[in-house]
C-alpha cells in the first residue's frame, strides 16, 4: 500500500512576487513533490489554497495519510472549518508536518492549543545540529549541517513541551531554535521543521528531503480510525 502524501502550499507568494517565482517556478509545492518522489513508497498529491476547497476537499483529506503544510501570508484564509477537519483527522492518525511558517497556521495552532509565537529574522545563516539521533527523522543525516542563508527563528518558542527535539538550529545571531519537534496528538503524529523561507532554495537541499522523507515513515501510521466520537459509558458500579 503506498503512502499517500498530500502537500498543501498557500501557494501565493511564488504568483505575486517574481523573484521568489524565479526560486520556486513550480512552486514551493512542486519542489517538495520533487524532494519527495524519489521514494517509492509515496503516492503524492499537491494543492494550494486557491485551488477549489481551499486546497482540501474532503475526498482528498479522507484519503490523506500524511499531511505537508506550507503557509505565510493567508492563515487566515484558511476556514476553521477547515482547520479543525485536519486537526480531526491527525487525532484519528493522520500524519501532519508542519513546515517553517506554518508555526502560525490554524491547523497546527489547533494541534498545539498555544500560541505558538517566535523570534524572527530574514537573511541568516543557520547551522543545523541533530540533537536526537537515534530518532527515525535523524537517520542518514550528518551530525551537523548549514543552511547558508535562512530566516532566523528564535526562542522562546511558545509550543508544547515536544516529545523530541530531533534538530536544534543555531543562528549567527546567537539565537538558538527547536528547528525540528515531535508530538503524539490522539492517534496522529506532528512533526514541526523551522527551515523554508520561501525566498531561500531550502527546498532544494538533500538534506532537507531526506528529513521530510523520514519525516513522512514516521508520522505515518497504519490505521486512521474513521470517528473519534465519544460514546457515554455507564459504571459497571452502577445498576
Ligand atoms: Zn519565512
Amino acid at each position: 500500500m503506498p503512502i499517500n502524501v498530500t502537500v498543501w502550499n498557500e501557494g501565493r507568494h511564488e504568483k505575486n512576487d517574481t523573484e521568489i517565482g524565479k526560486v520556486y517556478p513550480d512552486g514551493l509545492h512542486g519542489a517538495i513533490k520533487k524532494l519527495l518522489e524519489t521514494d517509492g513508497d509515496f503516492l503524492i498529491t499537491t494543492t494550494t489554497l486557491d485551488d477549489p476547497c481551499s486546497g482540501l476537499p474532503d475526498e482528498l483529506l479522507e484519503k490523506t495519510n500524511v499531511l505537508i503544510w506550507w503557509g505565510h501570508m493567508s492563515h487566515e484564509d484558511v476556514p476553521m472549518e477547515l482547520a479543525l477537519k485536519v486537526q480531526n483527522r491527525v487525532l484519528r492518525g493522520m500524519g501532519f508536518i508542519a513546515l517553517h511558517s506554518a508555526h502560525m497556521s490554524r491547523p497546527f495552532r489547533l494541534l498545539m492549543g498555544t500560541s505558538c509565537t517566535l523570534k524572527w529574522r530574514d537573511g541568516c545563516r543557520e547551522r543545523l545540529w541533530v540533537t536526537d539521533p537515534s530518532h527515525p527523522i535523524a537517520k542518514g543525516l550528518p551530525e551537523t549541517f548549514e543552511l547558508k542563508t535562512e530566516e532566523m527563528y528564535g526562542e522562546f518558542f511558545d509550543i508544547p513541551k515536544p516529545e523530541s527535539v530531533v534538530f536544534t538550529g543555531w543562528f549567527n545571531t546567537g539565537n538558538v531554535f527547536r528547528s525540528g519537534c515531535c508530538w503524539t496528538r490522539g492517534a496522529g503524529r506532528v512533526f514541526y521543521f523551522q527551515p523554508g523561507h520561501e525566498t531561500n532554495p531550502t527546498f532544494k537541499l538533500p538534506e532537507v528531503g531526506l528529513i521530510l522523507k523520514n519525516a513522512v515513515h514516521w508520522a505515518y501510521r497504519v490505521n486512521i480510525l474513521p470517528s473519534i466520537d465519544c460514546e457515554q459509558v455507564t459504571s459497571p458500579l452502577e445498576g
